[in-house]
């Protein structure tokens, strides 16, 4: 069935923690203090499959179990197909590894000169700095580190890592990422930016977060004062599905942005999550009416025990071509895949272009409409700007591309 949404309401309230006076509600310290972190706790509330059971039995050896109170509250408890639920809690899918699957899908390992830091391109340099998130989404690349229910132990050494990019001026661009950045306080990430933002050579600082979506209230005025203070500070916030978009989430949006923060917004496309026309339009329309620009629709790495949340690339690359000219142009997010082993990431896109040839490139529009282009010019000896047929004359003769074929 189609996905369908009330385009007009934004979801809102405290669900199940009515009786929880707001003020409680509204304090992101008091939404970690009441998260959700065992079997025990998520039956009191909800009726968990025997798939879901058993992955909740292995999560302590493959990615702990967190969820905030108010990310729980957007669940469906009486739908275990729930796209959101899916992101959340385990499913015995977890256990099951393949072939292709590695621990560090993407090679980061080999790419980290300090504990905490990867440097793969040569300008930009990714800065893990905690292994802990607000809730833990179950597909996670990184998931051989994070929650450290794989005993990684990990360590970042920020001061070496803050060393390293100072004495490595090629690089321009730190990505802030972990874990959740945002998990940090204010003042240990203040400490953070205010060391990156003294390096001469860092032009561009940008944080990776779920934070916005898993836990909104994070998003304090005194923290946008820190993202003001030593600003632009981007961020690539995490939201997979329309039912995250809340007006809780909107009006987070709308503090980073008055603070400066450009957003951009990175999906992965998920088996049963968003794997669907409708519901990947109706996300990217929320990520933009919340001022988030949809930026990577990512290809699932290949992380141990995530098969089950893989998609064919030809779905996501239908799901891509049913956005693009179909809607606004910045709604359309890049679909990449990571390279496995740490190529880096390379952009999948629908085959436009039929043919390119020394005269010309013919390609087809989102409707299927073949065109040239020409790539050769004929000068006109006589030709004067009023032999140019009017527009208003002939509507599309000002138009370069014709169409080809009816
Ligand atoms: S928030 Fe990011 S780092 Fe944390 S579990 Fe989710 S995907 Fe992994």
């Amino acid at each position: 069935m189609p996905y369908t949404e009330d385009r007009a309401t934004w979801f809102e309230g405290q669900g199940l923690w009515q009786h929880i006076p707001e003020s409680d509600w509204r304090s992101w310290t008091w939404q970690l203090k009441h998260r959700i972190t065992s079997v025990a706790q998520l039956e009191q509330f909800m009726t968990l499959t025997p798939d879901e059971r058993a992955g909740c039995a292995f999560a302590d050896q493959k990615l702990s179990l967190a969820i905030t109170p108010y990310f729980f509250n957007l669940i469906d408890r009486d739908d275990p197909d729930c796209p959101l639920r899916k992101q959340v809690i385990p499913r015995a899918g977890e256990r099951q590894l393949s072939a292709e699957e590695q621990l560090d899908s993407l090679g980061e390992d080999e790419h980290s000169p300090v504990p905490g830091l990867v440097h793969r391109y040569p300008d930009r340099v990714l800065f893990l700095v905690t292994d802990r998130c607000a809730a833990y989404c179950r597909y996670c690349t990184r998931s051989r580190l994070v929650s450290n229910a794989q005993d990684y132990n990990f360590h970042p050494e920020y001061e070496q890592a803050l060393r390293y990019i100072e004495s490595h001026p090629e690089v321009r661009d730190v990505l802030l990422s972990g874990g959740d950045p945002l998990l940090l306080s204010d003042k240990k990430l203040e400490h953070l930016l205010a060391r990156l933002r003294a390096i001469k050579h860092v032009e561009f600082i940008r944080i990776g977060s779920r934070i916005p979506v898993f836990l909104p209230q994070r998003i304090t005025p005194e923290l946008c004062e820190v993202f003001k203070k030593y600003g632009p500070i981007w961020m690539s916030i995490h939201m997979n599905h329309p039912k995250e978009a809340t007006q809780e989430l909107k009006d987070a949006c709308d503090r980073l942005a008055f603070a400066g923060v450009p957003l951009g917004n990175q999906s992965v496309l998920l088996k049963g999550v968003n794997d669907d026309a409708e519901v990947m339009q109706a996300l990217v329309h929320r990520l933009l009416r919340m001022r988030v620009r949809p930026y990577y629709l990512y290809q699932m790495d290949l992380i141990t025990g995530g098969a089950h949340f893989k998609v064919d690339v030809r779905q996501g690359l239908a799901i891509i071509e049913s956005l693009r000219g179909h809607t606004t142009g910045y709604a359309v997010p890049q679909y990449v895949i990571d390279a496995p082993g740490g190529g880096g990431k390379v952009p999948i896109n629908p085959d436009y272009v039929e043919k390119i040839t020394d005269r010309e490139v013919v390609f087809r529009n989102y409707e299927g409409a073949r065109f040239s282009y020409p790539l050769t010019s004929t000068p006109v000896p006589d030709r004067t700007p009023a032999d140019v047929p009017h527009p208003h004359a002939h509507p599309h003769a000002h138009l370069p591309p014709h169409p080809v074929v009816p």
